[in-house]
């Protein structure tokens, strides 16, 4: 261990962000990549406690003491190394996950817990800066050819791992371009496309061929794809929106969250789009209805936007601040979030339902919403709004096309059922990510689609090196 008192001398401090005067007038990334002497300062904190949970935290089962030890040092190039061999996408979860590590960090029991995420982000980001991130070219190949359809963080990393097992993968994307909910769902300023297309370029130099533009099952017949394939994973997200049926929801200015936000990211990456088809918040009274992670991104585009003013409300009940007895550490704790969206502005509002739309013209004018907390249980009130975002979350995956088509089994919550190798009931057909797990989380995508490799290749091959974390 580095420095075995660092703990001690060495505060935590979190990620720096740019002042929020400054970045709610662009779309750019919002955090402030610190200094390496910073990063290896942080890093001393990890005070090697010999039972490492943050490692039990991650589902990818990151060699956190490991590289901190090396951050530490300097050592960065093998610190990179180590990122590797756990993590396809370090530069996209140092940057967005939401760090159950750190929840489990054994310094966080009395004292704040080491900046893992961010220590994660900078081990990356240095490899890239010091050109220490190259293609992994391979001399042997197997001959067999393995179809992903879906580029989220899932197909990503079941390409990259399948790939350098020396297979050769196609992935397929209906969309325009690659990268699923990075591309398409998560704004700018949580992650600026190019951190994406970086990665992208690495990945096609290193041999996988990636095909936008195909929707598979319609453009690509589903029964060629046993015959041009030696096996399949389906990574397609899990993207049906939980919708609220109430009266006036057929009103004109109430959209989807992906609606919002899948525009959002086409306009900040430069492209215009038809203006009757236009969801923007400029000048408008927005209101989110749902206080998720989603709802927050859609808060922070509507602030860009310049809209008048904006409403977040949740049904729920405003969680706790702090940890409670029924999330003991290492658990991942139910606790008040506050996003980078947050801190710009808007208001939050707790306990309250939604009853109806109230329009003029076709056009949503206001809610009418009820308390539903236990001291003001049932009392009514109205809040204005000329673009109401629903934000409620996702359902399950796509059920009409693909999973029709193929058969495919589905458990209780609409999600698709694999046997513990990830494989469907179709013979070489498996399946990955928020499809198979429901909407979660990057690094869950991220390892599933390892998983799911791991499996495929000994499917085909009768065994693997490849990991199963
Ligand atoms: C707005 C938003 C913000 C989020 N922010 C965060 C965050 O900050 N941190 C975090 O950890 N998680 C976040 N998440 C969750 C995270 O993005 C997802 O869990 C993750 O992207 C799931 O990855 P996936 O690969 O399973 O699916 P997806 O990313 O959804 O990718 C599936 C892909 O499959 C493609 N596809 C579907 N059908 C077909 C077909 N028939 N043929 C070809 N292609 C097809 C889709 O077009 C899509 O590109 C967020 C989610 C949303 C919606
Ligand atoms: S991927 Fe997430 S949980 Fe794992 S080390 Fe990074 S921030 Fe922590």
């Amino acid at each position: 261990m580095g420095d075995i008192k660092g703990f001690l001398k060495v505060n935590r401090q979190n990620t720096q962000y740019r002042p929020v005067c400054e970045r709610v007038k662009d779309f750019q990334d919002v955090i402030i990549l610190p200094s390496e002497e910073h990063s290896r300062d942080q890093a001393s904190r990890c005070m090697d406690c010999g039972t490492p949970f943050c490692h039990w935290g991650c589902p990818i089962g990151n060699y956190i003491p490991e590289w901190n030890d090396l951050a530490f040092r300097g050592q960065w190039q093998k610190a990179f190394q180590l990122s590797l061999a756990t993590n396809n996408l370090p530069e996209i979860t140092g940057r967005l996950c939401p760090a159950p590590c750190e929840y489990a960090c054994v310094l966080g029991i009395n004292d704040d817990p080491v900046t893992v995420r961010e220590n994660e982000l900078n081990i990356i980001e240095y490899a890239f800066n010091a050109g220490l991130v190259k293609p992994r070219l391979l001399k042997k190949r197997t001959g067999k050819e393995i179809a992903v359809i879906g580029s989220g963080p899932a197909g990503l990393a079941c390409a990259d791992q399948l790939n350098q097992a020396g297979h050769l993968v196609i992935v397929f994307e209906r969309d325009k371009q690659i990268g699923g909910l990075l591309r398409y769902g998560i704004p700018d300023f949580k992650l600026e496309k190019w951190i994406l297309d970086r990665r992208l370029e690495i990945l096609k130099k290193e041999g996988i061929v990636f095909v936008s533009g195909m929707n598979v099952g319609r453009d690509y017949p589903i029964e060629k794809l046993s015959k041009d394939f030696a096996a399949v994973c389906l990574a397609t997200g899990s993207r049906i929106p939980r919708d609220l049926k109430i009266e006036g929801r057929e009103l004109k200015g109430i959209h989807f969250a992906l609606d919002y936000l899948i525009q959002a990211n086409i306009r900040a990456s430069g492209q215009n789009l038809a203006a009757d088809k236009l969801i923007d918040a400029k000048g408008k009274k927005v209101v989110v209805i749902g206080g998720g992670d989603t709802g927050a991104d859609c808060v922070g585009v509507a602030h860009r936007q310049g809209a008048k003013c904006v409403v977040q409300i949740e049904l729920l009940a405003k969680p706790p601040e702090c940890r409670t007895p029924d999330y003991p550490w290492p658990k991942y704790p139910l606790v008040c979030k506050t996003s980078t969206s947050h801190e710009e502005g808007g208001i939050r509002e707790w306990s309250v339902s939604t009853k109806k739309f109230i329009g003029e013209n076709g056009w949503v004018k206001k809610l009418l919403c009820q308390r539903v907390n236990q001291e003001t249980v049932g009392r009514e009130f109205e809040i204005e709004a000329d673009l109401v975002i629903i934000a409620l979350g996702f359902l399950h995956t796509e059920h009409n096309g693909l999973v029709k088509d193929l058969g495919l089994e589905l458990d209780s919550r609409g999600n698709v059922k694999t046997d513990e190798n990830y494989m469907t009931k179709g013979l070489g057909i498996f399946s990955a990510g928020d499809m198979h797990r429901g909407q979660s989380l990057i690094v869950w995508a991220i390892s599933e689609g390892r998983r799911a490799a791991h499996c495929i290749d000994k499917y085909l091959m009768g065994r693997s090196n490849l990991s199963m974390l």
